[in-house]
């Protein structure tokens, strides 16, 4: 059932503490963790605690829940000093999502180009 824990979901287990990461920040409703394969010098992982398999479900589903996602990519951004930063979310295989729970890369720390690849 959406909202609910999935038993094979990777960062459901980081939410319960069944696998480890280097979480910076945590809320009622988000985790923020460091990205195991950083593509910038800051790439931090901001995800609900509650499992929606993307972005656009997690808004439909849980929009004040969507809504502390974003506002903890400014948080994130606060704590590593970022003056500017860059929000990505994946979704669908064709986008580079891996991982189908929703989560915010914030990314960060180096210049980026625009348009993205
Ligand atoms: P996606 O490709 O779905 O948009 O993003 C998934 C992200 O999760 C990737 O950037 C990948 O490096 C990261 N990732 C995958 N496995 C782990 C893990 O076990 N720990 C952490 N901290 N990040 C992970
Ligand atoms: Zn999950």
């Amino acid at each position: 059932m959406a909202g609910e824990p999935q038993k094979d979901c990777l960062f459901c287990k980081i939410v319960e503490g069944h696998v480890p990461a280097t979480i910076v920040r945590q809320t009622d409703t988000t985790v923020a963790f460091r990205d195991i394969n950083p593509q910038a010098p800051v790439h931090i992982l901001i995800i609900p605690k509650v499992h929606y398999d993307n972005a656009a479900a997690l808004a439909a589903g849980a929009p004040e829940i969507a809504a502390d996602v974003l506002r903890e990519a400014q948080a994130v951004a606060d704590d590593e000093k970022l003056e500017s930063y860059r929000t990505v979310f994946n979704t669908g295989p064709g986008a580079g999502q891996t991982v189908f729970h929703a989560h915010a890369h914030i990314l960060g720390g180096r210049g980026l180009q625009w348009p993205p690849g």
